[in-house]
């Protein structure tokens, strides 16, 4: 339900020619020049750095009066190279940002995985845009001393065949692992804008009741910390490891839906995201949420 891995990206340690592995095998090679690599080794190795204290950040962020100046404070804070949270109802921008920066708080490795926040119909424009040659969309999200410019192309029409853009897909959030690229963080208009926002907060709330959803997880803040769990685990390997495959078998099915979700049985990759958010957003968090958790550390 919440989340797509568009495509993976690896930088051999020789060389620069980079390869993008699409989930289906398909391979596509980018040529880099040694200081385009160089500064994107750089930006892989970003960590958040909070500039004020962080509820007086959070404070802000409520406060805001249009979606421009949420993402203006987004930018302003260096919580991620490129928002756009328009489309949607001020409060899911606002909750989704909040919990971004609260995880970020914790986990500041994240912020080279925060290239891109806002909503899914914003994400799709821009690549649509830099696919028709502007620019202006690698200042934003500071590519543009990266990306050769004659690869640009190749690179949007990879983002678009795996449907990053968010132009047809069901989920309701989504954690795109771009490459370190266009990594990020996205809602769907559909489901957070001013018409549909409290129909998904009922719908959340149902899920959660079901057990569909991890206990607690029934808020703006809990879908977007399952998407946040999405790039912890992206960005540390956790639920490749030996140890937490382990830990994930040794656990049935039915272990899991009474224990955690439904939703947790879908993959082992969800059943990390939504113990994340379980851990993040139950006052009491359950055993096999704490269990995920500790794998973090
Ligand atoms: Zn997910």
């Amino acid at each position: 339900m919440f989340n797509n891995f568009p495509f993976q990206f690896n930088f051999p340690s020789q060389g620069v020619e980079c390869a993008f592995c699409l989930p289906n095998g398909q391979v596509i090679k980018v040529r880099f020049s040694s200081d385009q690599k160089k500064i994107y080794m750089q930006r892989q190795k970003r960590r958040f750095m909070l500039k004020q204290n962080i509820l007086v950040l959070a404070n802000q962020i409520h406060n805001a009066n249009s979606i421009a100046q949420i993402n203006t404070i987004a930018k302003m804070n260096n919580i991620c190279d490129c928002c756009d949270y328009s489309g949607l109802h001020m409060d899911a921008a606002k909750y989704s940002l909040v919990a971004i920066l609260e995880s970020m708080n914790r986990f500041s490795e994240l912020r080279s995985k925060m290239c891109f926040l806002g909503s899914d119909t914003a994400f799709a424009k821009l690549i649509a845009d830099l696919e028709r040659g502007d620019v202006t969309v690698l200042q934003k999200f500071g590519l543009d001393s990266i990306l050769p410019s004659n690869e640009v192309q190749k690179i949007t029409q990879l983002i678009k065949s795996n449907n990053a853009s968010g132009e047809v897909n069901d989920n309701i959030a989504y954690a795109v692992a771009g490459g370190g690229l266009f990594d990020g963080i996205m809602l769907r208009e559909k489901s957070f804008n001013n018409s549909s926002l409290f129909r998904t907060l009922i719908n959340l709330s149902g899920g959660c009741k079901s057990g569909f959803s991890p206990t607690g997880c029934s808020s703006i803040k809990s879908i977007v910390d399952h998407e946040v769990g999405h790039l912890i685990d992206f960005s540390r390997g956790i639920s490749s490891k030996k140890e937490f495959i382990s830990y994930h078998g040794s656990l049935t099915s039915s272990d899991i839906r009474s224990g955690l979700s439904e939703y947790a049985c879908h993959s082992i990759v969800e059943f990390f995201a939504e113990g994340y958010s379980e851990y993040c957003n139950n006052a009491y968090p359950r055993e096999i949420s704490k269990k995920i958790y500790s794998f973090i550390k």
